[in-house]
């Protein structure tokens, strides 16, 4: 059986195809289970690229939506949710408003006003080195694994979606972050989407990944999808890539508990 835990709904404002339509095509597709993890609404209209400060009861219909139309398929409930410091306690709140199977942390702002991956602020990749980017970010994804709140990190080195990489050995920058989530143990993904993107790897790379599986850190392998046809891609090269590195298990949620399941079932 398989199952893809990242996938969004129109209500961020940059995915297409309602749940109903990615249920459908995970079926067609022989997924067992899907999961929906929208981006998370913030107190007040933080950007462009998430559900409106009261678009939550609606993401909880739509959800629903797509449970009574295709009932041969699990559907789970999950969220994208971003980690900032200083809204600990509203994704706390976030995470008491439903019946959670899971939530994804993301790290997209290493600042309040800096999201790296968007597209729209390249720019600021000027402003200061690439070193510290990336500082910066992997401390983030250090802090988001301390807060407690998450069960998956979300695409752990987005960072490098438009290809801006440091020189050198790039463990200096994950090391602290892999320490950060093994020791409260939280699980990362394998997310696809960056196959698709400048950086044309998967998020996280394969020297990231043998250093989480050296310190038995749990996965889930997911698509990220935006859009109906993405749901489940690339996951025949995902199972092969998390394999060849030694991986024998995939996590899966249920009520904000994770199971282990063998990756060659999957
Ligand atoms: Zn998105
Ligand atoms: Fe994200
Ligand atoms: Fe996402
Ligand atoms: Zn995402």
């Amino acid at each position: 059986m398989r199952f893809d835990y990242h996938m969004h709904t129109p209500l961020c404002g940059h995915a297409a195809g309602s749940p109903t339509e990615f249920a459908r095509e995970a079926v067609k597709k022989g997924l067992s289970e899907i999961g929906f993890s929208d981006h998370n609404p913030m107190p007040t209209q933080y950007d462009e690229w998430r559900m409106a400060p009261d678009a939550f009861p609606e993401y909880l219909a739509l959800v629903n939506e797509a449970r009574e139309c295709v009932p041969q398929l699990v559907v789970k409930l999950g969220l994208e949710a971003d980690y900032i410091a200083g809204f600990e306690e509203h994704v706390r709140f976030l995470s008491g408003q439903a019946d959670f199977d899971y939530l994804i942390g993301s790290v997209h702002y290493i600042t309040p006003d800096w999201d790296v991956d968007n597209p729209s602020k390249l720019e600021r990749w000027k402003d200061q080195p690439v070193e510290e980017t990336w500082k910066q970010y992997f401390r983030c994804v250090a802090e988001s694994a301390q807060s407690g709140l998450f069960d998956i990190i979300g695409h752990p080195d987005l960072c490098k979606k438009f290809t801006h990489i440091p020189e050198g050995d790039l463990l200096r920058f994950y090391a602290p972050a892999l320490e950060a989530i093994a020791d409260n143990r939280v699980c990362i993904e394998i997310n696809t989407s960056g196959r698709h993107k400048p950086a044309k790897e998967a998020y996280p790379n394969k020297l990231f990944l043998e250093e989480a599986l050296r310190r038995d850190i749990p996965i889930v392998i997911s698509s990220d999808a935006h859009a109906p046809q993405e749901v489940g891609r690339d996951f025949d090269w995902a199972k092969q890539f998390a394999w060849d590195i030694g991986y024998r298990e995939v996590q899966r949620f249920s009520r904000r508990k994770r199971s282990p399941h063998s990756i060659a079932d999957f």
